[in-house]
């Protein structure tokens, strides 16, 4: 299949592995059943815009052109860093985007990636965001009703909780469990008074398709390597592991490649 890659689509279903695809605008590409197979991704060396489709020989902002990565909101800083909204001032790059995805129900979180971490996410796609870290279990602590507010409490909250994914640990695997539900009553208590009430939503458990994962972290990228392939061990979070090295998809977004099940 011949495809612009873009962030891999995750289905989450209780007790079994999360279910990962690519796809094309006609095409929808299952992994999950070419894991233990020959894998093999040819990139083009062209890299497509995703917000404008025209080329660009650079990708900023994960897949995007410099004048797209100038222009659109989702890209401005604010975004990595939602504690510095600055939509009140009048300066929001796209005020209707802003509106209609910052102005929306946020949680506050807290996961085990590589550890136990502190992380704030749309509310309607919490499940996304915890897949896409490699989550290996994740608990709600509380939702707030815009991306500023619930960036102003994990700033708050850094100063307790780790906020980083280590990714070489976190594709290790042997990540040991935390007791998250006794990490939320933490969480709680450090609440500021009257923010809200906290949630009481169950922990959830995120299995991923891995038969066996890497002892030692090789990073594969096109640019190296225009055609990376080999036997796909499994895949977790937005990576997938090959027998001979791992490659995050979600970094090659707007790369154009051609994938093909050899055997
Ligand atoms: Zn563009």
């Amino acid at each position: 299949m011949k495809t612009v890659l873009s962030k891999m689509t995750t289905v989450w279903k209780a007790s079994e592995p999360v279910s990962y695809s690519l796809k094309n605008e006609t095409e929808v590409f299952h992994l999950n059943p070419l894991i233990g197979q020959q894998l093999s991704i040819q990139s083009s060396g062209k890299i497509l815009c995703l917000a404008c489709g025209k080329k660009t020989s650079k990708s900023f902002q994960q897949g995007y052109c410099f004048p797209c990565s100038r222009k659109l909101a989702s890209c401005d800083m604010c975004s990595v860093r939602p504690e510095t909204c600055h939509f009140a001032k009048g300066t929001c790059r796209e005020p209707e985007w802003g509106q209609a995805n910052c102005f929306i129900p946020h949680t506050l979180y807290l996961a085990n990636s590589s550890g136990l971490k502190v992380g704030i996410t749309r509310t309607r796609q919490r499940l996304t965001r915890w897949i896409d870290q490699g989550a290996i279990a994740a608990i709600p602590v509380i939702n707030l009703d815009s991306r500023l507010a619930i960036g102003e409490l994990e700033s708050h909250f850094k100063q307790h909780f780790a906020d980083k994914t280590n990714w070489r640990n976190m594709l290790k695997g042997g990540v040991e469990a935390i007791d998250l539900d006794e990490k939320r009553k933490t969480a709680i208590a450090l609440l500021p008074d009257g923010i809200g009430i906290p949630l009481t939503d169950a922990r959830v458990d995120i299995l991923y398709p891995v038969l066996e994962y890497p002892k030692k972290i090789v990073s594969l990228n096109f640019e190296k390597t225009p055609r990376i392939e080999g036997t796909l061990l499994g895949i977790k979070g937005q990576y997938l592991i090959f027998d001979t090295g791992v490659i995050n998809i979600r970094s090659f977004s707007g790369c154009e490649v051609e994938l093909v099940h050899i055997c």
